[in-house]
């Protein structure tokens, strides 16, 4: 039978909005020594916006419309802020079709102009598309978040999209280290200016923000860190269920989060607060205490 303490302390969390799936599971987060974030909607808030539009050929309106068809089809963060940007200039998307995700790099699909793909410089790279085009030059300045959209080899333009540190973060993480944790890592698919900009806001160090990590990239690195020590992963499920599952205590944000992440994830946050995260951290530390 499970102790009366845990009982008790699975249902203070639950009102806090933090769901263990059972008591092994609070009883396990008492003993994690080292906390992975993924950083798009986890660390960050996930509401991005587009800051800037470079379209090669000149014409914007029909650039941000063919970008805006394939981000359509896309459930990640990035693609929703694109779509804002279009829909707030009154950019009807165009139709895209037979799209394929490439998780931690974009989308690639078909329009009525061809195959179009829209993504990070690593898929850039993948197309054999040239990033280096001098219009472009100016966007790689405020460490943002960059998306290409091009066909084949031929880059069409790029935006940039600026997300920010979610206001609960820092506090968050500051109360898991005071709360025992004694490393905190970021893992993200982002370009390394991005991570460390975030890391650097929330106080981590350089050597504990990887950035440019591919999915599997996240999984692995979840496993060399979990071979050290009792580990936590919290992700939104973006790409990150595999690491959720292979963590010894996986964590979904959950109200946003997807059905898989949740099915994943030992821990589901339906707040996006990540201080109730660090609230149910102490809560399993002083269960654990009573029930040894
Ligand atoms: P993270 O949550 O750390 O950003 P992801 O694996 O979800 O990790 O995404 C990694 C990167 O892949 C993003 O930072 C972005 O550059 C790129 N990316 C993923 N999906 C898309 C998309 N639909 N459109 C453009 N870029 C994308
Ligand atoms: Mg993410």
């Amino acid at each position: 039978s499970v102790p009366a303490a845990i009982l008790s302390a699975l249902s203070a969390a639950a009102r806090g909005g933090v769901l263990f799936k059972g008591g092994a599971a609070l009883e396990m987060l008492a003993a994690v020594e080292t906390f992975a974030f993924d950083k798009t909607g986890t660390l960050t808030t996930g509401r991005a916006t587009v800051t800037q539009v470079v379209a090669l050929d000149g014409d914007e309106a029909g650039f941000l419309s063919r970008l805006a068809g394939i981000e359509a089809q896309s459930e990640h963060h990035i693609a929703g802020a694109i779509r804002r940007a279009a829909k707030a200039r009154g950019i009807t998307p165009a139709p895209v079709a037979d799209t394929v995700n490439r998780p931690g790099k974009g989308i690639v699909g078909t329009d009525p102009t061809g195959e179009i793909w829209a993504g990070n410089p690593y898929l850039a790279a993948e197309m054999g598309a040239d990033i280096g085009h001098p219009a472009l030059a100016a966007l790689d300045a405020g460490a943002q978040t960059l998306v290409y959209l091009g066909r084949g080899p031929q880059l069409l333009g790029a935006v940039t999209v600026a997300d920010e540190a979610r206001a609960s973060a820092a506090p968050a993480l500051a109360a898991l280290r005071a709360g025992g944790v004694g490393r905190i890592v970021m893992m993200t698919g982002d370009r390394p200016p991005v991570a460390l900009r975030i890391g650097a806001e929330l106080g981590l160090r350089p050597e504990d923000t990887h950035a440019a990590m591919l999915p599997d990239d996240k999984v692995r690195a979840v496993a060399a860190l979990a071979d050290r020590g009792r580990l936590a992963f919290v992700g939104d499920g973006v790409n990150d269920a595999a690491a959720l599952a292979r963590a010894d205590v996986g964590i979904a944000m959950g109200a946003a989060g997807s059905e898989v992440a949740l099915q994943a994830a030992d821990v589901a946050l339906l707040s996006e607060d990540l201080e109730r995260l660090a609230h149910a951290h102490r809560l399993s530390r002083r269960t654990a205490r009573i029930i040894r």
